[in-house]
């Protein structure tokens, strides 16, 4: 008998690479090509130390204010947590505790059955169609709950807020995750529902399109009884989840509609110019709403142009698995990186020929 065979033994979630090196073209984790709002920065500048003496609020009482207002819900409506990772992690551990399997599509964002099987809760993987579009049949049986990423990831597909709303009436026993980590490139926000549905969970973050990766916040928004419960677990396990510098940053950056609507447009309106020229290079993918394209070409391998791309510093992302082995997720960075990028795969698709 040895003390390792009492270890939990998990298989981790394997994130993205963040290189050292920073001369790269690094469009592998569907990061914000450009800076946090200039109010963001003038608050973590003028940010006085003394502080950090004491313990931050508990109730993040400033960011769930600020969200509350911005999403027009009440502040016991918001749950905020070290980034979508920690907020989602928690709800799994929370909501899904029935016994029955959870059900989440089986092409998604890979840290639901890490989560899964951190805490032992069985699921189902629900096969998207050939168009990697949600079945919604598929989520009318029994189950222990429901996790859903809209537009989903890394397909960058969005279901209307209709279909997800057949999802979460269809099942008022279970609770309905609905991860909208990528909503505000173009989704269709289920926030609306949550007046409507008890059991329905909508969860954000600033990562993406709110360019704060690197400050971890994201937060939950649902009934005031959901958000009771999520409390109750995140008190049991830590009561200071966010420093007061991020509380701070995230009520900057809340509070700067403008930029955020500016940032969001410029993103957009570049990934729509790369999908043109990904499909003129010969290259497919379903139709993304989100800030990032999941394409496959029709002749070369995925992992053929992934290497290329890598061997001349162009991160994307490219996974081994069943289905979407010859796909790379491309994020959609500044102009003048995607037309680097463009620049590089017409020279070496036609070097090729
Ligand atoms: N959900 C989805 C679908 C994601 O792609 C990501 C980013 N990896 C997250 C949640 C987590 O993001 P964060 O913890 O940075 O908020």
């Amino acid at each position: 008998m040895s003390w390792e065979e009492n270890v939990r033994k998990v298989v981790p979630y394997v994130a993205g690479e963040q290189p050292k090196n920073q001369d790269v073209i690094k469009l592998n984790t569907n990061e914000n090509p450009y800076q946090p709002s200039p109010k963001v920065a003038a608050v973590i500048k003028d940010f006085d130390c003394d502080v950090l003496r004491r313990y931050p609020d508990p109730d993040v009482s400033a960011l769930a204010d600020a969200l509350a207002k911005r999403h027009g819900l009440g502040r016991e409506q918001v749950f905020v947590g070290v980034g979508s990772d920690d907020v989602l992690a928690m709800s799994f551990l929370t909501f899904f505790n029935s016994g029955k399997p959870i059900l989440f599509p089986d092409i998604t964002y890979s840290f639901y059955d890490v989560w899964a099987d951190l805490y032992g809760i069985p699921y189902e993987n629900q096969p998207l169609d050939e168009n990697f579009c949600i079945k919604k049949e598929d989520y009318q049986k029994e189950n222990g709950g429901i996790v859903i990423a809209n537009p989903n990831a890394p397909t960058g597909v969005a279901s209307e807020r209709s279909v997800c709303e057949e999802i979460i009436s269809a099942n008022p026993d279970s609770v309905v995750i609905i991860d909208e980590a990528y909503v505000d490139f173009g989704g269709e926000s289920c926030v609306p529902l949550i007046e409507k549905y008890e059991n329905l969970l909508v969860v954000q973050t600033f990562s993406k399109s709110r360019s704060m990766a690197g400050m971890r916040i994201g937060y939950a928004m649902g009934s005031k009884k959901l958000i009771e419960y999520l409390n109750d677990v995140k008190f049991s396990f830590n009561s200071y989840t966010m420093g007061a510098i991020a509380i701070a940053a995230g009520v900057a950056s809340v509070e700067d509609e403008a930029y955020f609507a500016e940032t969001t447009a410029k993103i957009i309106a570049t990934r729509e110019r790369t999908k043109r020229e990904l499909a003129r290079l010969g290259f497919v993918f379903p139709d993304s709403r989100t800030n990032f394209i999941f394409a496959a070409h029709r002749t070369v391998p995925a992992q053929e142009i992934f290497d290329a791309l890598r061997a001349n510093r162009m991160y994307v992302r490219h996974w081994n698995k069943p289905r979407i082995a010859n796909h790379m997720r491309i994020s959609i960075g500044t102009d003048e990186e995607m037309d680097k990028v463009l620049a590089f795969l017409e020279a070496y698709l036609k070097g090729r020929q």
